[in-house]
């Protein structure tokens, strides 16, 4: 059962991404940044271990009983939980942030500083989800690899979100900055 919760889950949130996605093909980008390669490269090597497993839990789990763990019930449907919440702020996050979203990091003709909905408190509030998500997700498996593995995802985007807010600081100036004062980088800011 916690197999075809696991791809339904995951097939949705796919589905809500490759929307997304597809609302920006087409547009012009007035600028396109390179980016920060190991970084990337770390995040792409982390994001391919993570497939390559979780393609294995999902055909072939015997290859990866090993990891298998005694998570308690309580706990993966905490994952079940917190991944369909993921979800919901992800479309947030994604309808909030419209035409400024591009999966490299590109500055949009006419592209306005948001600091609205969930961006009013963290700068990040999508890369935060993303990883919300799929340590979630990894809690449904009870694999412990992948676990490990979604963790290991996350650790790139300190990096990746440093270097994009030095873009949007040679954009937005003095803005970005206040912004950045009154906000949390991955987490709400409340004070
Ligand atoms: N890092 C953000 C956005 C990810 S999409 C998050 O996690 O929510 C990446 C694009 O968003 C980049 O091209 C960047 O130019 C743009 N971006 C990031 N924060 C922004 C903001 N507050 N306002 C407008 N554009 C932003």
């Amino acid at each position: 059962m916690f197999r075809i919760l696991f791809i339904s889950i995951y097939a949705v949130f796919a589905g809500v991404r490759v929307y997304y996605r597809s609302q920006n093909l087409g547009r012009t980008s007035e600028k396109k940044y390179t980016q920060k390669t190991k970084a990337i490269i770390a995040l792409m090597l982390a994001i391919l271990g993570y497939f390559l497993v979780m393609g294995l839990w999902i055909v072939i789990p015997q290859t990866i009983l090993l990891f298998q763990i005694a998570l308690p019930l309580l706990i993966r449907w905490f994952g079940v939980g917190m991944a369909v919440i993921a979800i919901a702020l992800t479309v947030w996050i994604h309808h909030t942030l419209g035409k400024q979203y591009s999966a490299k990091w590109e500055i949009q003709e006419g592209h306005k500083l948001i600091t609205v909905g969930p961006y009013s408190r963290v700068r990040h509030p999508m890369y935060t989800t993303l990883n919300l998500f799929s340590l979630s997700v990894s809690l449904i498996t009870a694999n412990l690899l992948l676990i490990l593995l979604a963790i290991s995802v996350a650790i790139p985007f300190f990096w990746i979100a440093r270097a994009e807010e030095e873009i949007l600081i040679e954009q937005f100036g003095e803005d970005y900055l206040e912004y950045m004062n009154i906000t949390g980088r991955f987490f709400p800011r409340f004070s």
